[in-house]
């Protein structure tokens, strides 16, 4: 069976930052897989590699069978992607949005687009938005428009990175029940990279943790939460079961006792028969919090004093290797084309919303290019990185 996801030593280095090291990830078709880790873990940094927008240092990525990045174009139409925080144009609407990234690539027929739009849209909760601009959208509602365009193609993979990043509780019950129904009715396989635990225990079959880089973890969820042999007891009169229970008794704290015991049954048996009350009695599992922290050795992204030789603050200049969409021209600004930006990519961010040159503290013109007047006709790009677009 091919696998929906599976990497090979994939690495990725940045200067002497070792992001990623040597990931072997392996996501069955059909499957729900949280990738956890700590910040600074390295799960971006993977997630941008499985959908060829940094390329690797070392080892090799399969996303539905086709090599990435060589195979591309002919597979990532079937992948629905959110990385980080989804991109817009801030003066068009969801549906003005949404179908010009549909119109962008391929894998989405003309003929069915509208169905769709609307189809995500009511999917994510924005079908009622009408025409607001999205400039004009809380964190939530732009959270459910980069949803909604993961969803656009009805994709047989979707890689979500934090996708309920912003949204209220209720919101994340939402996108939670919609991943399970995408799933269950469409088999979609789902990949979602957070660091909210409970997020991933409620949702997910399989977990990855990677700390440091490195993929320390990697099972199922029910395996990982295994009963752990012992049995977690309550009772009003502890004294009196830790005479009973004797040499069993693992640990105690206050009226709660943890017993080694194979049989949660026997042992309760045990206890009634010697009239020891007990008002909770349960199997001891461990949390994913606990099998987490137990794996990992804390946050990447703390800069305390002394840094780990492989990890650091993102002080490193990107290599020559990486994808021109995740960095901004070098040098000093450019001028962009006087023609409007051609429609982007799903998996591109468009560029910034232009802005009317505005005179700045002294009176004069911020355009930037020393026109000496109080306003002139440059529209400023709000990338200053960006350069400059003359009208
Ligand atoms: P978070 O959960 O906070 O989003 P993460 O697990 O996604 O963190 P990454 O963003 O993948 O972590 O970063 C992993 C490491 O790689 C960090 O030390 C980060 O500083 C470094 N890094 C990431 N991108 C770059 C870059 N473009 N240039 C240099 N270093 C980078």
């Amino acid at each position: 069976m091919t696998a929906a996801i599976r990497t090979v030593g994939l690495t990725k280095r940045y200067g002497s930052v070792l992001a990623v090291d040597g990931i072997e990830l392996d996501v069955p078709p059909g499957d729900i897989y949280g990738f956890l880790g700590p910040n600074g873990s390295g799960k971006t940094t993977t997630v941008r590699m499985l959908l060829g927008l940094v390329l690797p240092t070392a080892g090799t990525v399969e996303v539905l069978g086709a090599r990435i990045p060589k195979h591309a174009r002919s597979v990532l139409h079937r992948v629905g992607a959110l990385v980080e925080a989804p991109a817009a144009y801030g003066h068009l609407g969801a549906r003005a949005n949404l179908s010009i990234m549909d119109a962008a690539g391929p894998g989405g027929a003309r003929r069915t687009r509208k169905a769709r739009i609307d189809q995500a849209l009511e999917q994510v909760g924005l079908a009622g938005v009408g025409r607001r601009p999205v400039k004009a959208y809380s964190l939530g509602m732009r959270q459910r428009l980069g949803i909604a365009a993961a969803l656009l193609r009805r994709p047989d993979l979707l890689i979500l990175d934090e996708p309920t990043n912003g949204l209220d509780p209720r919101g994340i019950q939402e996108i939670r029940k919609l991943l399970l129904d995408l799933n269950s009715s469409a088999g979609t396989t789902i990949f979602l990279s957070s660091h909210l635990l409970a997020e991933v225990e409620h949702l997910c079959r399989r977990v990855g943790v990677v700390d440091r880089g490195r993929l320390v973890l990697q099972d199922s969820l029910a395996a990982l939460r295994a009963p752990t042999g012992s049995v977690v007891v309550r009772t009003p009169d502890p004294e009196w079961a830790v005479g009973v229970l004797d040499g069993d008794l693992r640990e105690r704290s206050g009226d709660r006792l943890v017993v080694r015991a194979a049989d949660p049954a026997e042992l309760n048996a045990r206890l009634v028969r010697h009239g020891i009350r007990i008002s909770e009695l349960a199997e001891e599992r461990r949390t994913l919090e606990e099998v987490v922290l137990a794996a990992t050795t804390g946050s990447s992204d703390r800069v305390d004093g002394a840094v780990p030789p492989t990890m650091g603050v993102r002080s490193e200049v990107l290599s020559s290797d990486d994808s021109a969409w995740d960095r901004p021209p070098p040098g000093p600004p450019m001028p962009l084309p006087t023609r409007r930006p051609t429609t982007p990519s799903p998996l591109q961010s468009p560029r910034p919303e232009p802005t009317r040159s505005e005179p700045d503290w002294t009176g004069r013109c911020s355009c930037g290019a020393n026109c000496g007047r109080s306003r002139c006709t440059a529209i400023r790009s709000s990338s200053t990185s960006r350069g400059w677009l003359v009208v």
